[in-house]
């Protein structure tokens, strides 16, 4: 977004992505293949407890050449948190509006269709109605789509608009240059400001460390490299982390799936994989003395491939297998997004040899979040009249009647007693207007360093709330406007 707002703007820009350019023709839609390719860890990376799995892209186009496409304004309650209590100047939604408005537009957002809501999402959508639960039909950034179910394996039809497709071939014509498969090591500086940068070529498969790179930036340097790589590439750098901020507050909205088996045949994996969310307990009720009650959280029907499903089911072996055939052809499910707000309970370092490192602490605050998400949603899937319904603990806890709620209480999300995965990751180059509690300005420059400025997820304060590419599409293309005032 930051790019193309630059060139457009008339200067010269330089992209340089880890990530390999794939196009449609290598989406290939199996999910060994597709993981290995656009995922970051290739599907494997974890926190350093191995009790979350993290999942972000890596390829041209990032994130969004992996992501389901839902696509929200962040709601009012949270662009006022992040006003009065991180400091982050310009976030309201009068404010946003254009930003928003034309982003939605160059990307097609619109109302999902009827032909793209399968029987996982009726149910949910159904059920929420009559139990009287708040529940919309998702927005979406596809155009012509064949609900053919594979986004999350990159789109084998250009009909998904991601960056891949969308502002960074538009970057590109108007005269951007791209370096894909070249991974950024370090950002160089001269008398306190960015100045370039230093890069590696790697083969694309293998990974294998090939030629270097060196960019040198008259104007200045833009980290966009997700809520974990920015702040990896910043420490490696040893910038911008004056407050001791850097990589701290690191939000996932952890997803956590929660499936039930209808007697009915539901073939959650076919068409695309989310199109309603129930949004009723978005905002967290506290009492009086601001005691949690419920709220904090989004649920949406969820669909997924089978080895994504399998990775997804705790356990091993033949009950394993019984249960996956179970869920493939007869589960309806949803994925929650917790708002694991500001501080966020997550954090991202670096070893001795540059190598970033992945941490997340299950905060009592967030664990009530999701227990009150289970509860709602087993809630939800009994009234729908589910056999039995399945939380992600390991072992499973298997809920056929409102009694076994009560086994919700005692859930534990120590490591590796539930299955979660983390791919809204924000927060970790948080911005504010004071240099001891945030690492970027309101504007998106580094607080410590003139001319480095940081246009992704990282530099947005907290959790969104809800899932969070707008605006960080957005936010992207309010900084690449400001460094053009800047820089005229
Ligand atoms: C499976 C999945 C489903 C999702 N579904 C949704 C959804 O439906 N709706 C929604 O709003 N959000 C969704 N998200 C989240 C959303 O896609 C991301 O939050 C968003 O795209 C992140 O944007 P970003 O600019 O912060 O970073 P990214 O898009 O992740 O971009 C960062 C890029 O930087 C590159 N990079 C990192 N380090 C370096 C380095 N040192 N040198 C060079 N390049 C580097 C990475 O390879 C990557 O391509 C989903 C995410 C996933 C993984
Ligand atoms: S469901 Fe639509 S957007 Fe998703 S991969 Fe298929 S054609 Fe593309």
């Amino acid at each position: 977004m930051c790019a193309a707002e630059l060139q457009r703007g008339g200067l010269e820009v330089i992209l340089v992505e880890e990530g390999a350019h794939w196009t449609a023709e290598d989406f290939t839609q199996r999910e060994g293949e597709m993981h290995a390719r656009i995922d970051g860890g290739r599907g494997a990376t974890t926190t350093v407890d191995g009790g979350m799995i993290l999942s972000y892209g890596r390829a041209v186009g990032g994130s969004t050449v992996h992501y389901w496409v839902n696509a929200f304004r962040a709601p009012a309650f949270r662009m006022k948190a992040w006003r009065e209590h991180a400091g982050a100047e310009h976030w309201s939604p009068e404010e946003m509006a254009p930003y928003y408005t034309t982003v939605e537009t160059n990307l097609n957002v619109e109302r999902v269709h009827d032909y793209q809501i399968n029987r996982n999402n009726q149910i949910l959508k159904d059920t929420a109605d009559r139990v009287g639960w708040h529940c919309q039909p998702v927005t979406q950034a596809r155009k012509d789509c064949l609900a053919c179910s594979h986004c999350m394996l990159g789109c084998a039809y250009n009909r998904k608009q991601s960056m891949l497709v969308t502002y960074v071939p538009w970057a590109m014509a108007d005269g951007a240059r791209l370096f894909a498969s070249c991974r950024v090591e370090g950002i160089e500086t001269e008398r306190g400001a960015a100045v370039g940068l230093r890069a590696r070529f790697l083969d694309p498969d293998s990974r294998e460390a090939l030629g270097s790179l060196r960019v040198r930036a008259r104007k200045g340097v833009v980290v966009a490299a997700g809520g974990l790589g920015t702040p990896a590439l910043l420490l490696r750098s040893r910038l911008a982390d004056e407050s001791g901020r850097l990589g701290r507050n690191l939000c996932v909205n952890p997803n956590l799936a929660v499936a039930a088996v209808m007697e009915e045949e539901v073939l959650h994996h076919r068409n695309i994989p989310s199109s309603y969310d129930v949004t009723e307990f978005q905002e967290t009720r506290r009492d009086a003395a601001g005691r949690y009650l419920e709220g904090g959280y989004t649920f949406f029907g969820a669909g997924a491939q089978p080895g994504f499903t399998a990775a997804v089911i705790p356990g091993f072996g033949r009950e394993h297998r019984r249960r996956l055939v179970e869920l493939m052809t007869h589960g309806a499910a949803s994925l929650s997004v917790i708002d694991d707000d500001a501080p966020g309970p997550g954090r991202v370092t670096v070893d001795a040899d540059g190598r970033p490192r992945f941490h997340y602490e299950w905060d009592e605050a967030t664990s009530a979040k999701a227990r009150d998400y289970f509860r709602k949603a087993a809630t939800l899937y009994l009234a729908a009249g589910a056999r039995e319904v399945y939380l992600p603990t390991n072992p499973p806890t298997r809920i056929r009647s409102a009694a076994d709620l009560a086994q919700i209480e005692g859930v534990s999300f120590a490591p590796g007693r539930v299955t979660v995965i983390g791919s809204h990751l924000l927060g970790t180059a948080a911005m504010g207007k004071d240099p001891e509690r945030s690492v970027v300005s309101s504007d998106g420059e580094t607080h410590s360093v003139r001319n480095l400025w940081v246009a992704c997820g990282a530099a947005l304060p907290s959790s969104v709330g809800i899932d969070p590419s707008l605006t960080i599409s957005s936010h992207g293309m309010r900084t690449g406007q400001r460094m053009l005032a800047r820089y005229g």
